[in-house]
């Protein structure tokens, strides 16, 4: 079966920054990450690029930030008061920490600036702006189950694992 849109995919995936160094590998967590195409769950170079594979193909691809994580914004960074912090007095400049949002969910920010009141962080995800390169090693290729489609994300070997309804 070749890999294409309600296919899910298995891959082990190496992603290395333009030096050829690894940021994350799928190996260091163990299982392959399945994902099911079509349904935004890839970064857009990615999916493209699993496209018409097959289970065993081994390949790299190098995405463009633009297809990626999108460019750097010079305007994400915003002034945020310290109490919205969990720990401000530990914080200091190139700093990775969470933010609770209002609307409910978190945010990965990275301290810009750390002033009396406040917190200058970077809203910026830490891989926009750079081009990506990928190792993928396809593992397998499946027809999606019924239950797969209608929530939209692949389900683990074990079945329904996750905890949303
Ligand atoms: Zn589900």
């Amino acid at each position: 079966m070749k890999a294409g849109k309600d296919a899910v995919v298995s891959i082990h995936y190496r992603l290395n920054d333009a030096d050829g160094l690894a940021i994350e590998s799928s190996r260091e967590r163990g299982e392959p990450v399945a994902v099911l195409l079509g349904r935004g769950g890839l970064i857009a170079g990615v999916e493209r690029a699993l496209e018409g594979r097959t289970a065993g193909e081994h390949f790299s691809v190098t995405v463009a930030a633009e297809e990626a994580y999108g460019p750097r914004r010079e305007d994400a960074i915003q002034r945020v008061p310290k109490k919205y912090f969990q720990h401000p007095e530990r914080l200091k400049p190139g700093m990775v920490t969470t933010l609770a949002l209002k609307q409910g969910g978190q945010q990965t920010v990275m301290v810009h600036k750390v002033g009396m009141t406040a917190i200058d962080v970077d809203t910026n995800h830490p891989l926009a702006g750079r081009d990506l390169s990928f190792d993928i090693e396809i593992v397998e290729v499946r027809a999606a189950q019924p239950d797969e489609l209608a929530h939209g994300h692949a389900h683990g070997p074990q079945g329904h694992a996750h905890a949303e309804p």
